[in-house]
């Protein structure tokens, strides 16, 4: 699902932040984001239009350039955009920015929910990546799911519907997502998030395939699935951990003739036996950090947003970027992006 950066929202709640003259904290109804706005531009129960963290907004358009030069940041295609991230305020968190909908006469919309990314020509900002991810053979093959988690904030309504769900509780891993699959014995490849990859002139994707012998395990192991997982490390994301050199870990496992996941019992036995392939370095699972009834043990959005935050198991020195929660039987998952870990962002 492409990220709705800017949608319409509706105003819940305005509280006011102690010493502050200007400024109050805003909640929305439709999400668990709280945001920082100008005193008195909004009202409980007010339309407003309002931004994710990772917007890239015009920066010709006079509505924003009140935003600070600072946050001025440049895209993989050149065009330069105001850069929205969590930042703190007098001590309060905030995520996104929030105006006033009367400032966008041009949206006719007046629907809770409607998506104004495109036609506010609102960009995805993502850091920029160094180093060589290797050539394009071809689009992502459509007979795998592609990864990918939505934030909890986007589900209020989970901590009544899953109330008495088990949750596999996985450190997210701040890297690059990659994918190799095995067909029928006749199409094989190594995948970054959306793009098939060339062997040939190697990439770092192709490279950590070969580390492990992924290709040849799979192919041992003779079933028709893809195994997906995060590669992290040196010229990715800045390598967070500090790696001295790149390494893989598995998060998922799909079935392509069944075109599910694997449920979590299943993945970890599917992993031990492709292990079992080959005498090559083995393949790790991102580390577990629990497996528990996620909305029985936390039962607002506060302490769940702080139970992800953490070291990370793969550097105790180091903030971890959040936990992934999938329901055990893999019907539903999201990830919990730890507050301290986005404060950090540079
Ligand atoms: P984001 O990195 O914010 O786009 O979040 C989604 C991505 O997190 C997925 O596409 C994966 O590449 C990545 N990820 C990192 N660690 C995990 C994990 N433990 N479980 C699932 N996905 C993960
Ligand atoms: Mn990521």
């Amino acid at each position: 699902m492409e990220r709705k950066l800017a949608s319409i929202v509706r105003i819940k709640e305005i509280i006011s932040i102690d010493g502050a003259d200007f400024i109050e904290l805003v909640k929305m109804e439709n999400n668990f984001w709280q945001c920082v706005s100008k005193k008195g531009s909004l009202k409980v129960g007010d339309l407003a239009v309002f931004f994710e963290i990772d917007s890239g907004l015009p920066i010709d358009d006079e509505r924003y350039q009140f935003l600070p030069d600072s946050s001025i940041k440049e895209l993989v295609s050149g065009e330069k955009v105001y850069r929205i991230k969590t930042i703190r305020l007098k001590g309060k968190l905030s995520q996104g920015l929030i105006l006033p909908i009367s400032l966008f006469p041009e949206v006719e919309s007046r629907e809770c929910g409607e998506d104004l990314t495109d036609f506010l020509n609102v960009k995805l900002w993502e850091p920029p990546q160094k180093g060589d991810p290797g050539q394009s053979r071809g689009n992502f093959p459509n007979f795998i799911s592609k990864t990918d988690e939505d934030r909890i904030q986007l589900f209020p309504e989970y901590f009544s519907k899953y109330k008495d769900t088990d949750f596999e509780v996985t450190e997210k891993l701040d890297g690059c997502s990659m994918t190799v699959y095995y067909l029928d014995g006749k199409i094989s490849g190594v995948c970054s998030r959306n793009i098939d990859l060339k062997k040939e002139g190697g990439g770092y994707f192709w490279e950590a395939a070969d580390k492990y012998d992924i290709l040849k395990r799979l192919e041992l192991f003779g079933k028709n699935i893809g195994i997906q997982g995060e590669l992290i490390g040196p010229s990715i994301q800045g390598n967070p951990y500090k790696l001295l050199e790149r390494e893989f870990y598995v998060f998922n496992i799909y079935d392509i003739d069944e075109q599910k996941y694997l449920s979590e019992a299943n993945r970890c036995v599917a992993l031990d036996l492709l292990n079992e392939k080959s005498g090559a370095k083995l393949i790790p699972h991102v580390p577990v950090v629990c497996v528990a009834e996620l909305f029985n043990e936390f039962t607002d959005i506060d302490s769940l947003l702080e139970f992800a935050d953490g070291k990370s198991r793969l550097n105790k020195e180091v903030d971890r970027e959040g936990v992934v929660c999938k329901e055990i039987n893999g019907e539903i998952s999201f990830k919990i992006i730890s507050n301290k870990y986005l404060l950090k962002e540079k």
